[in-house]
């Protein structure tokens, strides 16, 4: 048996449907990129007629370039006592244009009865007449086998006869779902296995975590032969999450020799799930297994002087083989090595042990201790860099600003900022309407700053996200501003962080122009040499 496992990232779809979590367009586009970066088989997009959204989204992801994944659109078989032709489900997932479809059917004879309310024999049907008519359209077709595991439980002889109108209408791999998320690692293990004696097909998983076992339940599915494992990339999905990727890859690929995505994109699996978690404007879990900040993380005494001679005496792997890293929380050493190499972009001349170094690092530390997190946010994190080292000047100087909400709302002018700059001696005062008090303010600092730097006039936010970090304080509490600038050539990302909403968003808004203000004077500069 191949030790081949094909990994279907299912974030978009199953994930959107966790509570929290809501994807824009350009947030899907930047998902499908990470996913496909870091070498997974296929990409679930969404469906295609539930969702609107999802209906441009596929319209967008056309064009992308993508070097390994595969867009899968998702759907249903066709509804009871119609042709296939005349269903609108199928027909939009024809119409998203992707060469491989998902469809689920339902396999548990108590679903079809009391549920979608029709017969046993006509589901058997619409399974089939779906899975043909779309590989007649040329497509590669998984079929999601609904409740499989509950189905054989009930009445194991239909549970399979689903699979086989499947299998026998041409379907490329059924996946077995443990929808409810209630089924237990041993019963996975033993169905599977029976499924896969059964089928030359090839056989997937699809588990829920309802009871803490949806990374127990993939491994159990695979190790009965099981070669094609959904789930999403940090884990969530409705109710308790989905199958959590970032562990079962490593684990597959790490402890038991199978083929998951590239070798090479293995140390990249906890900037990925970083990526990801910070897209989905959620804090990626710190006690996830292997990509959890935690995960290497070292605090009882005798735990780090027996890490420190020998890694393995604590460490089930070494952290880089995942991109993680080893912190020591009692130890001066943690984050160095990450840090250096954002030092020598500025300076490449200091070295770990540079008194330089030290200060950036402590300096880091006080802010990571205020809230302040540079994951995501390397335009602050190399201007701080810069302050510390006496490379940076400021490019204007803030006198003062006043912003103003106004009611009864009017769109896209609810607030006016007024602010006050010098720029080498020169005073400028401008005001701007906005969309809330952070767009006012926004805009008025930018025709502010046009007036000297015409190129700001080329500078966007094109996210903003706010992050409440310690909800004890309720309206008082801090707060976190990402955010994410582009001027059409590059994107970068800064942040804030205040009790204050607009002063943290003051703070991200400068570190983004000036960034960018930077990096133009230096590119002007390098262009003189
Ligand atoms: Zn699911």
């Amino acid at each position: 048996m191949s030790n081949k496992v094909f990994i279907f990232d299912s974030t978009l779809r199953d994930g959107a449907q966790a509570d929290g979590i809501s994807f824009s367009v350009e947030d899907k586009v930047k998902v499908v990129k990470a996913l496909d970066e870091i070498g997974v088989d296929y990409i679930e997009a969404g469906n295609p007629m539930s969702n609107p959204k999802d209906m441009e989204f596929f319209d967008r992801i056309a064009h992308l370039e993508l070097s390994q994944a595969r867009i899968v659109a998702f759907g249903s078989t066709r509804k009871s006592n119609i042709s296939p032709q005349e269903d609108a489900g199928l027909k939009a997932l024809e119409k998203a244009g992707t060469s491989t479809v998902a469809i689920f059917g339902k396999c548990w004879d108590f679903h079809v009865t009391d549920i979608i309310e029709t017969s046993l024999e006509e589901n058997l049907n619409m399974i089939r007449d779906s899975v043909a008519y779309l590989k007649s359209l040329g497509k590669e077709v998984i079929f999601d086998g609904e409740h499989f595991f509950d189905g054989f439980k009930n009445n194991s002889e239909y549970a399979m006869q689903c699979l086989a109108a499947a299998a026998e209408a041409g379907a490329d791999c059924l996946v077995l779902c443990d929808t409810n998320g209630g089924t237990f690692p041993s019963e996975v293990h033993d169905i599977t296995r029976k499924v896969v004696d059964t089928f030359s097909t090839a056989i997937g998983i699809h588990c829920h975590n309802d009871c803490g076992m949806a990374v127990a339940n993939s491994q159990m599915a695979v190790e009965a032969g099981a070669r094609h494992v959904q789930g999403t990339f940090i884990g969530y999905g409705e109710r308790c999450g989905n199958a959590n990727l970032s562990t079962i890859i490593p684990n597959l690929q790490l402890k038991r020799k199978m083929e998951c995505i590239p070798e090479a994109s293995i140390p990249r699996l906890t900037m990925i799930a970083l990526t990801i978690a910070e897209i989905s404007n959620i804090s990626l879990n710190k006690r996830e297994p292997y990509v959890g900040r935690c995960a290497f993380t070292h605090k009882g005494g005798m735990h780090v002087d027996a890490v420190n001679k020998t890694p393995q005496s604590f460490e089930h792997i070494d952290p880089e083989a995942v991109g993680n890293r080893r912190i020591f929380l009692t130890s001066e050493v943690a984050g160095r090595g990450a840090v250096i190499s954002k030092i020598h972009k500025v300076s490449p001349e200091l070295t770990k042990d540079s008194p330089e170094t030290t200060r950036i690092i402590k300096r880091l530390k006080e802010l990571e201790h205020a809230g302040y997190q540079f994951e995501a946010a390397e335009s602050s994190f190399e201007l701080i860099i810069r302050k510390e080292l006496g490379k940076y000047r400021p490019l204007f100087e803030l006198v003062s600003f006043k912003v103003i909400g106004e009611q009864p709302y009017r769109e896209g002018l609810s607030a006016t900022a007024l602010i006050k700059i010098i720029v080498d001696g020169k005073e400028e005062i401008t005001a701007a309407e906005g969309e809330g008090p952070v767009n006012a303010l926004d805009k008025a600092l930018r025709k502010a700053l046009e007036v000297f730097y015409p190129e700001i006039a080329q500078v966007y936010l094109i996210d903003y996200k706010v992050r409440v970090l310690d909800g004890k304080s309720a309206s008082a509490s801090k707060v976190r501003v990402l955010i994410e600038s582009t001027d059409g050539k590059d994107t970068w990302a800064s942040v804030g962080v205040s009790r204050d909403i607009i002063e943290a968003s003051w703070l991200a808004l400068v570190d983004s122009v000036e960034y960018k203000l930077i990096k133009d004077i230096e590119s002007k500069f390098k262009a003189y040499l």
